[in-house]
């Protein structure tokens, strides 16, 4: 299929000028492997028109955007593609206020829909990483950021950091995890989720890696004002800037989302040719979520 590559919004537009041709864009995405019934799982069918396919076993017409992230968007698709094409390839934080007046969106409608995106931008946890890691533990929002240490102010949000580095220090990927609190058992997550057994991780001096030690190879350096940590450090101040250009308070449920937004485009960076695709491909692969589920904060 043609994938729509780069970050010109003048090629973007020509290439996906209305609601018809992102239409076919998923069809094409979603029925690249063949077709499959989502009512019965039956495998044969007939494209019909409005880049929908037929059943040939129990009739059912399914829509292109069925059964996707992309399901009952109400202000039309288009749009919805303008918002993935902005947060895909801008290089600033947009925040929802913006976005509902640059596509003419509603505020609470484009949240709803940034929300969905992010979700989509969650880690698929199938790539841990596996060279150099430093990990450390951060707070966001509040009102004056602390020095080093661990902040118990309980209006910031707690998060641990997973920075993956070349043999050169060049940062490769990047984990962030919203936590509840500094204990082991708070900080286990971010491992099994994001980091291999083999990896080289480096941490500072705070007991709660201590019990994972049995299981990763754990260094424990002291952070000499954060000198041991530049690369890291570096990550942390970007993604504190990237929220700060959020206005609207961001909710302690919420602010994983805007964690996996940040990490999904630094750990693309270097593929940012094909990094609208990619988004539009999960977005297809996710099954729809309900607003209420959205506000309801539960994790997807
Ligand atoms: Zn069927």
């Amino acid at each position: 299929m043609d994938v729509f590559k780069g970050q010109n919004i003048l090629n973007f537009v020509k290439e996906l000028p209305d609601d018809d041709s992102c239409k076919a864009y998923l069809a094409k995405i979603k029925w690249q492997d063949g077709f499959k019934c989502m009512k019965c799982g039956h495998t044969k069918g007939c494209a019909k028109a409005g880049y929908t396919y037929q059943c040939y076993n129990c009739q059912h017409v399914e829509s292109s955007t069925a059964n996707t992230l992309f399901h009952k968007v109400k202000f039309g698709l288009h749009k919805a593609f303008c918002i993935v094409f902005e947060m895909a390839t801008s290089t600033k934080s947009v925040s929802s206020v913006q976005m509902g007046k640059r596509f003419d969106v509603r505020q609470g409608t484009a949240w709803y829909f940034m929300q969905k995106v992010r979700i989509a931008m969650q880690s698929s946890q199938q790539y841990p990483l596996s060279e150099i890691v430093h990990v450390d533990e951060f707070t966001v929002g509040g009102k004056e950021e602390g020095k080093q240490g661990r902040s118990y102010d309980s209006k910031k949000k707690k998060a641990v950091i997973a920075v993956e580095l070349d043999k050169k220090h060049k940062i490769k990927r990047v984990y962030v995890r919203s936590i509840e609190d500094y204990s082991a058992r708070s900080l286990t997550p971010i491992f099994e989720e994001h980091i291999s057994t083999t990896a080289k991780v480096v941490t500072d001096k705070w007991r709660g890696y201590a019990p994972l030690m049995k299981d990763y190879n754990i260094e424990q350096k002291y952070s000499a004002g954060g000198k041991n940590f530049k690369e890291m450090h570096i990550v942390i101040m970007q993604l504190k800037s990237w929220l700060r250009a959020i206005p609207t308070h961001v909710s302690k449920w919420h602010v994983q989302r805007y964690f996996d937004e940040f990490c999904f485009r630094i750990n693309r960076s270097q593929f940012k040719e094909t990094i609208f695709h990619k988004t539009i491909e999960r977005m297809v692969a996710k099954k729809p979520i309900y607003q209420q589920v959205i506000k309801q904060h539960v994790s997807v």
